[in-house]
């Protein structure tokens, strides 16, 4: 490696304080206390007379510190991390957004944040209401018929409308045995058939990366359940001929089930309800800007066409005849419940603000912004770096690292490389179709300054995978830690924190297990 650590200039970071930082048990020492409290002025309770047995008086190994100590490990901490509030964020098929912070604000107001599940009906018309109208929206930007918002996550949702299409096929007296995946699909499509309890039928993409149409037509047959594609797919090309691939499926009773995780280049646009889409599911932590990623709580609703209303989860929101609003749980043919309660509730009010925060035309002009925006990077890469499909793009756009792999540097190097520019690594190796993928999805947030320090950097690396390749292979050079083991951290991850060896006696049952 050389000295230095940039071929040319980055423009974007400069070499920051990046503090090192123990575990907060490490840390520790005995009697630190981060509170003080003022002198008892009221009778002091036996604890233990009043909770008897359930007193724990063994805490275990507790972390004992100062405010000021406690405040720093979390903000030390908290600089370690990459966040769409820093930087662009440019992962591909993951529409990472920013998320308007009026979405927080309306999930924080008081009647919002602390409504209980459990609340009578009565009292809950405004949390039902709140359900009501981002179902309403949800179907008018769909042009589907009928919606659940029970499930958790984008493969949840994929997992209950593929539930509910094999509870449709069992109706009509027969489930059917596969499901046709493309090649080019999200790894969660194949994954959602099998564990339904389907046989996963591999679909070859055609030279453009599209449905051929032709093999489609021959493996379609009485034993389809159905087709899962998700449109634009995963190389960022819509697929045109997506009523044709539906007549096909649907001339043979299959459905056409559609991966909506990219609608972010879709919304107010077209409508899978009018291209003859039967069942999809919406990732409202990506089209609609809820947090994503982190372990957060996801959205994964699921929009159908009235043929499969009867299946959806119960329960649903209905109105009654006065006028207000209840659960219904009286849904024979129901596939049942896929989530406890009714969803992750916070999520349908921060998606629903941003939905009518933006409006009709504003929800539009998102989408045309995303899809100039990848537009934008790809005519400014065209030249560095090889593009496997030449089709406009839409939302997200695909290169390969097949110039810079004759100097020995992969997609992953690149993207570790990145970081040293400070952003986030774009989507490495996927989709599978194309060897050595590097996607990126810029999405709407970005300004165009934002992009050309992206492409700057880009333009750089490939600059350094030329001329001096082993600065790129052992990036990156910036960060606290360097290259990882990430096959160890894969197959052996220390998940607990082990004290070092005791100087008393350990209690069999609070003795460290490796993880
Ligand atoms: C993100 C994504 C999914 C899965 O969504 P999760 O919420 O991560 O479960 C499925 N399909 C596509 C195309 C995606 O981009």
């Amino acid at each position: 490696m050389s000295d230095t650590k940039f071929v040319g200039t980055p423009r974007k970071v400069t070499t920051h304080v990046n503090q090192n930082e123990g575990l907060i048990f490490e840390k520790s020492s005995p009697g630190k206390k981060a509170y003080r409290l003022a002198e008892l002025d009221v009778p002091a309770i036996d604890a233990k007379k009043l909770l008897g047995p359930a007193l724990r008086t063994d805490l275990g190994v507790m972390p004992e510190l100062s405010e000021i100590e406690i405040i720093r490990h979390f903000t030390r901490l908290s600089t370690w991390n990459y966040a769409i509030d820093l930087g662009m964020y440019p992962l591909g098929s993951c529409t990472m957004k920013y998320n308007g912070r009026v979405n927080e604000a309306v999930a924080r107001l008081e009647g919002i944040a602390e409504a209980h599940p459990y609340q009578p009906e009565s009292l809950s018309q405004g949390c039902l209401q709140i359900m009501k109208t981002l179902e309403e929206a949800l179907l008018e930007i769909t042009g589907m018929d009928a919606i659940t918002l029970q499930p958790a996550a984008g493969a949840h949702g994929e997992f209950t409308g593929i539930l509910m299409v094999r509870a449709y096929h069992e109706s009509k007296g027969n489930a059917r045995k596969k499901i046709i995946v493309p090649d080019s699909a999200h790894g969660t499509n194949p994954a959602t058939a099998a564990v339904v309890g389907y046989e996963v039928a591999n679909l070859k993409s055609n030279a453009q990366g599209m449905v051929d149409l032709e093999e489609l037509e021959r493996m379609v047959d009485e034993d389809t359940a159905a087709l899962m594609l998700t449109n634009p797919s995963t190389i960022g090309v819509f697929e045109s001929d997506i009523h044709k691939i539906a007549d096909i499926l649907h001339a043979k009773g299959a459905l056409l089930y559609m991966d909506g995780a990219n609608m972010n280049a879709l919304v107010g646009k077209t409508r899978p309800g009018d291209f003859g889409v039967d069942v999809m599911h919406l990732n409202l932590h990506k089209t609609f800007s809820t947090p994503h990623g982190g372990g957060g709580p996801g959205s994964g609703p699921v929009a159908v066409k009235k043929i499969l209303e009867p299946f959806l989860p119960k329960p649903t929101v209905e109105t009654k005849p006065d006028g207000s609003l209840t659960l219904q749980f009286d849904r024979p043919q129901s596939v049942g419940r896929v989530r406890m309660f009714y969803g992750n509730f916070g999520m349908f009010v921060r998606a629903l603000a941003y939905i009518l925060a933006n409006g009709p035309d504003g929800l539009r002009q998102t989408t045309e912004d995303a899809v100039l925006n990848a537009n934008y990077i790809r005519a400014k890469l065209l030249d560095t770096f090889e593009l496997p499909f030449k089709r406009p793009s839409l939302h997200e756009v695909v290169f390969s690292d097949k110039l810079q792999a004759k100097n020995g540097v992969k997609t992953g190097d690149m993207g570790k490389r990145l970081i040293d520019y400070g952003f986030h690594a774009y989507t490495v190796s996927f989709p599978l179709v194309v060897s050595g993928a590097m996607m990126i999805e810029p999405t709407e947030s970005e300004s165009r300054e934002e992009l050309d320090l992206l492409i700057d950097a880009l333009k750089q690396i490939a600059q350094e995978a030329a001329e001096n390749p082993e600065l790129v292979k052992t990036a990156p050079h910036t960060t606290r830690l360097q290259r990882l083991d990430e096959t160890t951290a894969a197959r052996k991850p220390i998940l607990r924190w082990k004290a070092p060896v005791a100087k008393e006696p350990v209690q069999p049952d609070t003795a460290a297990k490796e993880w």
